[in-house]
């Protein structure tokens, strides 16, 4: 981050803008909205600017620029259309510690303007730093289209309370909760809708209600799906951002993390196969004295979190100690994988039904019902099958299925760095550890896997097809 954005006071700010013509307008305009002291000095001044004298909004010296009018200045706009006067005022303000932004010439600027989306108080600035413009108004757009334009009045709203609340509910918890019920309910729709007294009136029906009830926990198990951030749920999303805790594992993406609630305690239990951080006991108990101590819990686990994920067990405790709880569905990795991979599990002229099933090893075997596996027409889904690949084949070929039957392994499905070889179940294990495929691993078995030759449509240019 090379602009780091910050919100500047503009109380005792005294800002010069050099330069009266249409561009320095702009600024000028932009800064009025601010609380900023306005000095504008230029030898000739555009309607605009001139207007803005007239309703005495700016002091307007009718002159060139000298040096001294940097005196007792904490930021300068320079807007003149001379280049070299415009450098010959950036290099004086910067030997002076003065904020300087000579306007559309980012190398000669100590700081940027960003782009605003004003709905007092509250205010959004964005940047790209210059290099992204048209983006940046595109994302501008979209932003302004989900905050609505009377969030403003939220906001004033906010500020009226805010002290009464602070008295009333002594805990920064209790508060957040209060507020968010504010803002997310009936509250906030007559703030909306224009009925001050009425939203008062539920205000302080709320805030009594909030001031006689003890803050309970709650646990979310929530499946944050394969590790595309965009294949979340809506609900998953809405619940990450209301945590007080996450409790997460290995497969929980890195860019899955970045949209949990910024100030939530992030508690990573592990869960890599043989190097487990926690035991499971352990980590059903974390679960439910976080909920009991008044936190809001979100147990993010990859996938679904019924599908492989010890769900049940995770929420049998919380049962057993009275803790609230909701069960928030993923996507679980076998959809994950076949849709990035090109391969329909089902297809009516392949497969009619499939299986998932675990491929965990034990004690050298993995204990299936491989004759009910082995089925005409049927995809296999294996999840934890990496290492027990070998015997996983093995034993499909000594149920029958023929040797050649496409098999596909799906690495870390979904996500930039995915990775897809094919091959059959006699060739496999040689294909897979000369690709040296590593977990999460998904292998996926059945004639559909021949669809992805003319399906595929993820990472066309670079996946690598072995
Ligand atoms: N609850 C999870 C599964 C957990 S079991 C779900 O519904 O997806 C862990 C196994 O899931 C891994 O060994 C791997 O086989 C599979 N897996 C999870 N995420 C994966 C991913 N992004 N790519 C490939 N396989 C994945």
């Amino acid at each position: 981050m090379r602009y780091f954005p910050i919100f500047i006071d503009t109380k005792e700010l005294h800002c010069l803008v050099v330069g009266a013509g249409e561009v320095a307008a702009r600024k000028i305009e932009l800064l009025l909205k601010s609380d900023a002291r306005i000095t504008v000095v230029a030898p000739w001044a555009c309607d605009t600017v001139l207007g803005f004298v007239q309703q005495q909004q700016i002091t307007l010296i009718n002159r060139k620029f000298q040096d001294s009018d940097l005196n007792n200045k904490d930021m300068v706009f320079v807007a003149t259309d001379d280049g070299h006067i415009n450098a010959e005022i950036h290099a004086l303000a910067t030997q002076q510690k003065i904020l300087v932004n000579v306007v559309d010439n980012t190398p000669l600027c100590k700081f940027i303007t960003p782009s605003i989306i004003d709905r007092s108080p509250i205010v959004i600035a964005m940047s790209s730093g210059g290099v992204a413009p048209v983006l940046l108004r595109y994302l501008r757009q979209k932003l302004e289209s989900v905050i609505p334009k009377k969030v403003a009045r939220l906001g004033k709203f906010s500020e009226k309370f805010r002290e009464t609340v602070k008295q009333r509910l002594s805990s920064v918890t209790a508060r957040r909760y209060f507020w968010e019920d504010v803002l997310d309910g009936p509250v906030a729709e007559q703030i909306y809708n224009d009925n001050p007294d009425q939203a008062e009136a539920m205000f302080e029906t709320l805030l009594d209600s909030h001031g006689e009830q003890k803050t309970q926990g709650e646990v979310y198990l929530v499946g944050a799906g394969p590790g595309d951030p965009d294949l979340l749920t809506f609900k998953a999303l809405r619940l990450m951002q209301k945590a007080d805790v996450v409790v997460y594992d290995r497969l929980v993406s890195k860019d899955i993390l970045e949209l949990v609630r910024r100030d939530a305690e992030k508690i990573y239990v592990g869960k890599a196969k043989s190097k487990h951080t926690l035991p499971q006991h352990e980590i059903n108990d974390l679960l439910a004295r976080e909920a009991l101590k008044g936190n809001r819990v979100v147990r993010l686990k990859g996938g679904d979190p019924f599908i492989f994920g010890r769900g049940g067990e995770e929420i049998e405790t919380l049962v057993k100690h009275n803790v609230r709880f909701q069960v928030v569905p993923g996507v679980t990795a076998a959809a994950g994988a076949a849709s990035y991979a090109g391969i329909p599990l089902t297809h009516r002229d392949h497969a009619q039904s499939v299986v998932f099933a675990t491929g965990h090893l034990k004690d050298e075997s993995i204990d299936l019902d491989w004759p009910a596996l082995v089925q005409n027409n049927q995809t296999i889904v294996f999840y934890m099958g990496l290492t027990g690949l070998p015997i996983i084949c093995k034993k499909l070929i000594e149920h029958g299925m023929p040797s050649d039957m496409p098999i596909a392994m799906v690495e870390s499905a979904t996500m930039e760095h995915q990775r897809v070889v094919t091959g059959t179940l006699s060739t496999i294990e040689s294909i897979a550890s000369a690709a040296n495929i590593k977990p999460p691993a998904l292998i996926i078995v059945g004639t559909v896997v021949s669809l992805r030759d003319t399906l595929n449509w993820y990472q066309q240019e670079h996946s690598p097809s072995v």
